[in-house]
């Protein structure tokens, strides 16, 4: 046993890998005289279009802003209600609220912690504008099932997609399953930037463009307010200019992170169950487990210097700063949030940690 740590995540190994790459793609950026949506943004919005099978995408300063102007294009009426899962770390939430709309929480599946078409059922009525469906952890939820409720009474389905990039359907890619989609490109995402960035993708052509809209201050031309509730959020050369270059892995990167889920799944003994991500639904954004005994599970990997994490220890119908829906009763959220456990899950974990982390959980 060695006396290092195995770390949850360690971006640098990436960047030590792609080093010489982001030199000639940020000197680029340096040299070009743009810093702010110009050519590497443009060419970055229609590759990811492409990488989606999506007739538009729209780049953005970060995830959460990509969800409020989200919800603000899917649920335009500012009276609405939009539902969304209490046991997905609080960014819908946060996003419903500065778009001024009301918090409905429905509770999630057993089996894959996200919302299901029973649970929004549950909590349908004629307030509901939208809906957020995270699709936690990599795994792709029930976007068919759940198109099929909201369809019907009017309701726009919007996909968080922050930790799926990549995940694929039948039916297409994730993030071209609802009427709009969300992405973040926050560092640790499975595509990820070198700071903050976000994106939106739609079939809508009218909501391409209020969102075009709304990220400029609500111009449609330059220094013409054509809309109200405008914004800015725009993504910047430099992180377009890598993102661009990392667009070209991040499947690989998904593969290999699905070989580590898979090992620890093998692994891991009965009490433990582990999220699975055995198939392309699935991008292995998070490896997950479930367990009853959390505290001592986290004590015997602490104890073989094994990091973990709890996403997300604390669900949002009980964060005192958003103070929404605290009557909510949502028993497999609330059970979740105290069950689950995050093991190292990253593209360049080496053999011999992957290692470790096996072998400290067939010893659990
Ligand atoms: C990271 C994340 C976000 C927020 O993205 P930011 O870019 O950090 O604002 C939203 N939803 C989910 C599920 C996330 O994991």
């Amino acid at each position: 046993m060695t006396d290092s740590w195995v770390p949850l995540n360690d971006l640098s190994r990436a960047v030590a890998s792609q080093l010489e790459d982001l030199r000639v793609v940020t000197e680029r950026v340096f040299k070009s005289g743009w810093y702010v949506m110009g050519p590497e943004h443009n060419a970055f919005e229609s590759e990811l279009a492409d990488y989606l099978g999506i007739e538009h995408v729209a780049a953005v300063g970060n995830g959460t802003d990509a969800l409020e102007l989200a919800v603000r294009v899917a649920a335009p009426d500012p009276d609405s209600t939009v539902v969304t899962a209490a046991n997905a770390g609080g960014y819908a939430t946060t996003a419903i609220c500065r778009a001024g709309r009301q918090v409905r929480y429905a509770d999630v599946g057993e089996s894959d912690l996200c919302l299901t078409a029973r649970t929004v059922e549950d909590v349908m009525d004629e307030r509901i504008g939208a809906v957020i469906v995270t699709h936690l952890y990599g795994r792709t939820a029930d976007v068919a099932g759940i198109r099929a409720v909201c369809e019907p009474s009017g309701v726009a389905l919007i996909e968080d997609c922050a930790q799926a990039i990549g995940a694929r359907t039948e039916a297409g890619a994730v993030g071209s399953l609802g009427d709009v989609a969300t992405f973040s490109f926050y560092p640790t995402k499975n595509l990820g930037a070198l700071g903050d960035g976000g994106a939106l993708s739609t079939r809508h052509a009218n909501y391409a463009r209020s969102i075009r809209e709304l990220r400029q201050y609500g111009w449609d031309r330059k220094y013409h307010v054509a809309r109200a509730g405008g914004r800015n959020s725009r993504l910047d050369e430099l992180q377009a200019a890598v993102l661009r270059g990392r667009l070209r892995l991040v499947d690989a990167a998904n593969e290999r992170r699905r070989k580590v889920i898979g090992r620890y799944s093998a692994s891991a003994p009965d009490r433990v169950r582990v999220l699975p991500a055995d198939s392309l639904q699935h991008v292995g954004h998070l490896a997950v487990v479930v367990t009853d005994d959390r505290e001592a599970l986290i004590e015997h990997l602490t104890s073989a210097q094994i990091r973990t994490d709890i996403h997300y220890p604390i669900p949002d119908h009980h964060q005192p700063g958003f103070g929404v829906d605290n009557a909510s009763h949502l028993p497999v959220t609330e059970r979740a949030c105290d069950t689950v456990l995050s093991l190292p899950c990253f593209p360049e974990l080496t053999e011999a940690e992957i290692d470790r982390v096996c072998k400290a959980l067939e010893a659990f």
